[in-house]
């Protein structure tokens, strides 16, 4: 059964660091071993795993994200958030880390990140761990 976690971004394209929100839920589930999806129910948001260490490394690549979907580059798409939505696909909805003794099993340096292209906004994640 999928635990619901809250983000709440504050810019239009930004990448939040949620790893602890999910070790959150994992402990609160009472997860021990398994895979656990982080999955964000929203059309114009994604979820990556990327280097948390420097915060660089999240500019570049909202930067870069930013040089290849530009908005307002003659979409069809009329409500105006072409890019967002293009991005939030390019990031992907879902990803799976292993969980291990109530831990997941993550990089030195990886970190969660929720992936904002079309806010500010109160968004929703689901974290399940199963086996
Ligand atoms: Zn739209």
């Amino acid at each position: 059964m999928p635990v619901s976690i809250q983000v709440t971004t504050r810019s239009r394209n930004q990448m939040k660091d949620i790893t602890g929100d999910v070790q959150k839920a994992i402990a609160e589930a009472g997860a021990s071993d398994g895979l656990c999806t982080i999955y964000v129910p929203h059309t114009t948001a994604g979820v990556t795993i990327n280097e948390g260490a420097d915060p660089a490394v999240c500019q570049d690549i909202l930067d870069k994200l930013e040089d290849l979907v530009p908005p307002n580059a003659g979409y069809r798409h009329m409500e105006g958030n072409a890019d967002s939505h293009v991005k939030a696909s390019l990031m992907g909805s879902s990803a799976s880390v292993m969980v291990e003794n109530g831990r997941l099993v993550l990089g030195t340096w990886q970190k969660i990140f929720f992936c904002e292209f079309d806010g500010p906004r109160t968004r929703k994640v689901y974290v399940s761990v199963s086996g």
